[in-house]
């Protein structure tokens, strides 16, 4: 297996900037998603990574030797696209065969390879099958047996589960994860969907128009974002546009919350509160109250999401809050309840607002 390095991706298109500079160090092995919203280089990213495509500046590099000018063909990497790209007019087989075929290995080695790749995918009963005769997920398991067919050092995945239901997408990306973690395949994942990213990958980079917001682990990206633009777009957050008060407090629009986040900075500084939904709580007035500071309002807007139901607040000074509670605590907090919603001082991060936005 290889490692994967970009060192200062540049790539222009006319006046549009695709990529800004990037730079990038995926260990062999590592299962990394590039994640960010349409338009942000993700795609650009990867086909310059696969070599479809030179940057403008910069270097590619793939088990540590510049590939930046090399073609896809000796790069030894294997793609998966968005669009089940298999060739109609074969059997699965033969899909799963062809890049075997043009390396020129014999028809018994061939056949026993697919053979193994389409029991490693689950489709072991569907290697005569044409295309037209397999479902959506079963077409995009068939492009990933193709893809792993040639044994690469590098996987590259550019929104493979798109175009698929949502059912089909769960399992396919577990399948997915299992596949990597046995082969141990260096593996670069593009996708805009965050829960996707978070539940598969070791590693997550957030992009945003053309560069790399942040990365990290699933677990720090969630819980230490270290932009606005990362925190909106990993996960519902509470965005409370704050000032940094007295002995560890922020005023939010005239409320006062205490804030462990807070010490650490200059009274008066102006700062975005980021404070995730499932850490605020909220009871109906009289139940007492909960959490470092409140504020006191009505339940505006309630969305069932199974397990937990998202419940948003507001007071009479146009503040408001987000909770995300357990189905049984938001059974009685109807809209227009009169709630007390607040967080702990520990749940909220603090980002300086002169620094970030
Ligand atoms: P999406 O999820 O929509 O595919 P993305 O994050 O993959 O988005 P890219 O496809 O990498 O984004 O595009 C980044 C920017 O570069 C966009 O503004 C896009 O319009 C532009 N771009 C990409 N390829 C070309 C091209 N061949 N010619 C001109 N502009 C391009």
């Amino acid at each position: 297996m290889a490692s994967v390095e970009l060192h200062g991706l540049h790539r222009r298109f006319g006046e549009v900037v695709a990529l800004a500079g990037i730079d990038l160090n995926v260990p062999s092995g590592e299962f990394l998603s590039l994640l960010g919203p349409s338009g942000c280089g993700k795609t650009t990213a990867l086909r310059l990574i696969a070599g479809f495509d030179r940057p403008t500046s910069g270097r590619v590099l793939i088990d540590g030797k510049d590939v930046t000018g090399v073609p896809p063909n000796r790069r030894d990497i294997g793609m998966v696209f968005q669009a089940y790209s298999l060739f109609p007019n074969m059997t699965a087989e033969r899909n799963v065969e062809f890049g075997l075929r043009i390396r020129k290995q014999s028809r018994a080695q061939r056949r026993a390879r697919a053979a193994e790749l389409l029991e490693l995918i689950g489709l072991g009963h569907a290697g005569k099958r044409y295309p037209h005769q397999l479902s959506g997920g079963m077409q995009q398991r068939v492009a990933l047996a193709r893809a792993l067919a040639i044994e690469p050092s590098v996987l590259l995945l550019d929104e493979p589960l798109s175009a698929l239901d949502a059912k089909v997408r769960v399992q396919l990306r577990e399948e997915i994860r299992r596949i990597q973690l046995e082969l141990g395949i260096t593996t670069i994942y593009v996708t805009h969907d965050q829960e996707e990213a978070l539940s598969i990958s070791d590693r997550v980079a957030v992009m945003y128009g053309g560069k790399i917001e942040q990365i990290g682990s699933p677990a720090e990206m969630y819980g230490s974002p270290a932009t606005p633009f990362v925190a909106e777009f990993i996960g519902t957050m509470n965005r409370l546009v704050a000032t940094v008060g007295d002995g560890g407090t922020i005023d939010y629009a005239g409320a006062r919350f205490r804030v462990d986040a807070a010490r650490d900075l200059p009274r008066g500084e102006k700062v975005l509160c980021l404070v995730r939904p499932e850490t605020v709580d909220i009871v109906p007035v009289g139940d007492g109250t909960r959490g470092d500071g409140t504020i006191v309002g009505e339940v505006v807007a309630r969305t069932f999401l199974g397990s937990v139901t998202r419940v948003r607040v507001e007071d009479d000074g146009a503040r408001s809050l987000t909770a995300d509670l357990s189905s049984a605590q938001a059974e009685p907090l109807s809209v227009g309840t009169r709630v007390v919603a607040g967080f702990p001082a520990d749940a909220a991060r603090l980002l300086s607002l002169a620094e970030s936005d």
